[in-house]
């Protein structure tokens, strides 16, 4: 029979795939007792898209290395969580289990009723914060509500007070005598293999800790500068790109947000604050996740419901291939496609095209957008899709529709981001380079374009899309 105080502690990852700043994993290695550490493979990839899957595999090679490194290991089990965890319970007479808390509303629901049932069996069970910069539930409005605004969300957000300091990693993490078995990463099939799509994300990647940490600096000392107005231009590096670190929980927002103090002088006050602010875009959406969990399923406002959306399925496969004939819209989704990741100027640009142009169910875009990208989140991915097609929460109006040709016009005026993603179109004259119908047939010939072969015309007219559009919204006002 073990002493009670040697019984090992479960340590169980999801989104927290870290060592730095995680607070189950502090608390279970001040324990002193031994620890098991546990990473859950859900049925059906649990939530996640296969571009996340491809992220996912690479991030538990690289969190089981840094476990190495503190004597320790990552235990690799698949099935539901119950009962993957009473299985491992009884192997090994763990006698607690720790996480961090998850805000979607899944998660949020299944680990209630897993809390309920460890405790039922005698089993401590403890959650702590560490996914958000403050707990969702903690921003109130004056009335005791939630936010349906962002500025308001804003400045309530910076009253509530600094964000917690982040907690260092422990030195070492006690073993239990003898390790549970492990699966392997390589039973998971996480990674594509025929046609291994995810080819070119090596080279614009480094899933883990110590590659987010990496991005962190380099932002920080480097595109950080500038940030408050190149961030709108996709084609220059003043953005982090660390949304997909964010996503799986590489690196906690509070470890983000504690890097970006101290900088004065060095780096403009402006270019912080707006950093800070897209940071807090991510907390607003898990707000709204987390007061309305339908958010990825339903029109936060009910206006909406009766919107006649077309059903336009070679629109639809045009848009996700990077064929409609826009090139700023096309050099996006080939974007995603190719690295997992797009701009968020494109993709306001991309969404609205779906959605305004093309007339498809913002739901379309969604899901794809779940799919394909690297840094796919239930809460920005669904606040965001709604907030473009102007159903959502503090939304952009419905009838401010983005004109792909000038947008393209306006942010990347050289055409560099149209250049490097389109190279069909890679030597066309800037002054068509975002709208290659309009260019003269010499031009045309000149650059070696042969419009509606070797690059697509328009799917749509955009000045007849916006009319239908604005007809379609209309329409609803009316009988709304
Ligand atoms: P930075 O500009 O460096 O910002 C830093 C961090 O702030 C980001 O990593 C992100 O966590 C947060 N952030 C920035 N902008 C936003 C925003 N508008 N909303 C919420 N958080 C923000 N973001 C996701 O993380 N996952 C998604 O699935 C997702 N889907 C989107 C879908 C659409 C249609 C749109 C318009 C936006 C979506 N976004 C999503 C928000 C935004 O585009 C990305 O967070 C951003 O492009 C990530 O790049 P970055 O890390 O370089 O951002």
């Amino acid at each position: 029979m073990q002493d009670p105080g040697d019984t090992p502690v479960i340590l169980w990852f999801r989104k927290d795939l870290r060592l730095g700043d995680n607070r189950a994993l502090v608390h279970a290695a001040a324990t002193g007792r031994p620890v098991i550490p546990l990473y859950i493979h859900e049925p059906n990839n649990g939530p996640l898209g296969r571009a996340q899957c491809w992220w996912l595999h690479h991030s538990l090679v690289a969190l089981g290395r840094s476990l190495e490194r503190l004597g320790s290991r990552l235990i690799l089990r698949s099935g539901p969580p119950q009962a993957v965890l009473s299985t491992l319970i009884a192997e090994s007479g763990a006698t607690e289990v720790l996480w961090n808390r998850r805000y979607d509303p899944d998660g949020i629901e299944s680990d209630s009723v897993l809390k309920a049932a460890l405790r039922g069996d005698g089993i401590t069970a403890h959650s702590f914060s560490g996914q958000l910069l403050h707990e969702p539930s903690r921003m109130k409005t004056g009335t005791g509500g939630f936010y349906r605004v962002y500025t308001p969300f804003w400045r309530a957000f910076e009253n509530s007070g600094e964000p917690e300091e982040p907690l260092q990693p422990p030195t070492a993490m006690p073993a239990p005598d003898v390790w549970p078995d492990t699966e392997t990463l390589d039973d998971w099939r996480l990674l594509p293999t025929t046609p291994d799509w995810a080819a070119e994300f090596r080279n614009v990647w480094t899933p883990g800790e110590v590659g987010a940490r990496r991005r962190l600096q380099d932002f920080v000392s480097g595109g950080l500068q500038g940030y408050a107005i190149r961030r709108d231009f996709p084609a220059e590096p003043h953005v982090s790109m660390l949304s997909p670190h964010l996503a799986l929980g590489e690196i906690s927002p509070a470890q983000i947000w504690h890097a970006t103090r101290g900088l004065a002088g060095d780096v403009p006050v402006e270019d912080v604050t707006s950093f800070r602010k897209e940071l807090v875009w991510r907390e607003f959406s898990y707000h709204l996740l987390f007061h309305f969990p339908e958010l990825p399923r339903r029109n936060f406002s009910e206006k909406f419901g009766g919107f006649p959306w077309r059903s336009d399925p070679d629109g639809l496969r045009r848009w996700q291939r990077g064929e409609t004939g826009y090139p700023i819209v096309d050099a996006g989704m080939r974007q995603l496609w190719q690295t997992g990741w797009m701009h968020n100027r494109v993709r306001m640009i991309v969404a609205s095209f779906l959605v305004k142009d093309l007339l498809i169910d913002w739901r379309e875009g969604e899901s794809w957008f779940r799919d394909t990208l690297v840094d796919a989140d239930p809460a920005s991915n669904a606040a965001s899709w709604q907030w473009v097609s102007g159903s959502g929460a503090d939304a952009a109006p419905f009838f401010r529709i983005f004109n792909p040709v000038s947008q393209g016009e306006k942010f990347d005026p050289e055409g560099a981001y149209v250049r490097k993603f389109v190279p069909e179109l890679a030597r066309l004259d800037t002054r068509y380079i975002h709208r290659p119908f309009e260019a003269p047939a010499a031009v045309l010939a000149k650059a070696g374009i042969d419009l509606g072969k070797t690059y697509p015309q328009p799917v749509v007219d955009h000045k007849m899309a916006r009319e239908r559009a604005l007809a379609a919204f209309r329409g609803l006002a009316v009988s709304s």
